[in-house]
C-alpha cells in the first residue's frame, strides 16, 4: 500500500484530465444527489458521497450501442456487413466497492462467459479507481451482501486519510498511473487505519439482510409458488422498469435492427431492457411468458438471488440500494423482500 499527499493526488487527476487520451469521469455533486460524469477539474471530485444515481456500468455497457452496420450500393443485391465494437475506455474515479463488485460480475458474464467483444474492449481500455466508502445511503445494505469493502476488481483503491490518501495497487496499469507522482510506502499503522475505517463503516449501515446471502438461492426456490406473497408486492408495481435501469448488475438487453430510409443501409443496435417491462418476455406471435406483473416481479427477485447464482456463481444484488431509492411505488427493495420471505418461511 502507498501513501500519496492530497495535493499530489489532485495533481495526478489533473494530469490525467489534461494528457490521457481517455475521458476521465468521476463522482460529482449534482443538485441534491451525485452522478458519475465527465471531470473537467480534479476539484469537482466528491470523496464523501453516499450513492450515485446511476452506477458506472453505463461506461462499459452503454444504454445504447451499435453492434453491426450494413450497407449496399444503390441497386446492388448484396449487403456489406461490418461488426462494430466501440473500444472507448475511460478512467473512472471514485467507484465504491459495491459498484466494483457489480462490474466484476459483469466481467465474468460478458468477458469470461459470453466473450462479448464490445464489452471486453471497453472494459479492458478502462481504468477503475475505487474509493473506500465514507458515507452510507439510507437505502444501502452492502455490508450484509459482503460488498462494503473489496479486495480486487480495481486498478487503484483509494482511502482518504486526512490530508493524504492510502492507495492500494490492484493492477500493473494502476501501478503505472502512480509513476508520475511522489508516493511512499504505508506504515503498518496506516495499513491498520485503513482496515479500521472499513471495519467501522459496517456499523454505519442501518439495514441489511437478516441472514447470510448464501441462503438466498434455497430460500427463493422454496418461495417460487408462493403467489400470494408475490402478488401482494406486485399490486403496487407500475411496471416502469426503473429498478432494472438503475441496477449495477442488471445486464439484459434487446437488439433492434434500425433501417435507414434509403433502404440500403442500417445498423443493429442493442439497448438496455428490463424484466419488469410488460413486453420483456413477449416473443413472436405476441405470446408473453410473463404477462402478469406478479410474474415479472417474482422473476426479478428470483434472478437476483437464485438464477444468476446457479448460472454464474454470484448473488446478483450488491446491496447498493438504488432500486429502493428510485422506486416510486416502494416495492423494489430486495432487502425488505428477502427478509420478509425468510420470516414467512420461519414463522
Ligand atoms: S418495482 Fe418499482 S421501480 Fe420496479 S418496475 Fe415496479 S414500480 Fe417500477
Ligand atoms: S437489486 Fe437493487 S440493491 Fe441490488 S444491486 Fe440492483 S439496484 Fe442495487
Amino acid at each position: 500500500m502507498k501513501i500519496i499527499d492530497r495535493s499530489d493526488f489532485t495533481a495526478l487527476i489533473s494530469e490525467l484530465i489534461a494528457e490521457d487520451p481517455r475521458e476521465v469521469v468521476g463522482v460529482q455533486a449534482d443538485g441534491d444527489g451525485y452522478v458519475f460524469d465527465s471531470l473537467e477539474s480534479a476539484s469537482d471530485l466528491a470523496f464523501e458521497y453516499d450513492l450515485t444515481r446511476l452506477s458506472p456500468k453505463k461506461y462499459v455497457m452503454p444504454q445504447r450501442e451499435t453492434l453491426l452496420t450494413y450497407r449496399r450500393d444503390a441497386g446492388a443485391a448484396d449487403y456489406e456487413m461490418r461488426a462494430e465494437a466501440d473500444p472507448t475506455g475511460r478512467i473512472i474515479v471514485g467507484v465504491h466497492p459495491y459498484d466494483l463488485a457489480a462490474i466484476r460480475q459483469l466481467d465474468k458474464i460478458f468477458i469470461d462467459t459470453l466473450h462479448d467483444e464490445p464489452y471486453r474492449r471497453k472494459r479492458e481500455n478502462s481504468v477503475l479507481i475505487g474509493l473506500t466508502m465514507q458515507d452510507v445511503a439510507d437505502t444501502c445494505f452492502a455490508a450484509s451482501m459482503d460488498t462494503a469493502s473489496i479486495e480486487s476488481g480495481y486498478d487503484l483503491m483509494v482511502t482518504e486519510l486526512d490530508d493524504e490518501f492510502a492507495v492500494d495497487i490492484g493492477t500493473f496499469e494502476g501501478d503505472q498511473l502512480l509513476e508520475s507522482v511522489p508516493t511512499r510506502n504505508a506504515t503498518s499503522e496506516e495499513i491498520d487505519r485503513v482496515e479500521t475505517i472499513e471495519t467501522d463503516l459496517e456499523a454505519e449501515f442501518e439495514r441489511g439482510l437478516d441472514f447470510p446471502p448464501a441462503e438466498l438461492p434455497s430460500l427463493l426456490e422454496a418461495s417460487y409458488d408462493d403467489m400470494d406473497f408475490w402478488e401482494a408486492y406486485a399490486e403496487q408495481c407500475l411496471s416502469c422498469g426503473t429498478c432494472n435501469v438503475v441496477c449495477p448488475t442488471c445486464f439484459c438487453f434487446s437488439v433492434d435492427m434500425v433501417r435507414e430510409l434509403d433502404g440500403d443501409s442500417g445498423r443493429q443496435e442493442r439497448r438496455w431492457d428490463g424484466c419488469l417491462l410488460e413486453d420483456f418476455a413477449t416473443v413472436a406471435q405476441g405470446e408473453n411468458f410473463r404477462e402478469e406483473v406478479a410474474q415479472r416481479h417474482r422473476h426479478r427477485f428470483m434472478r437476483k438471488g437464485w438464477y444468476i447464482y446457479e448460472r454464474y456463481g454470484d448473488i446478483a444484488c450488491v446491496g447498493c440500494g438504488r432500486c429502493t431509492a428510485h422506486c416510486v411505488a416502494g416495492v423494489a427493495d430486495p432487502c425488505e423482500v428477502y427478509n420478509e420471505l425468510r420470516e414467512a418461511q420461519h414463522a
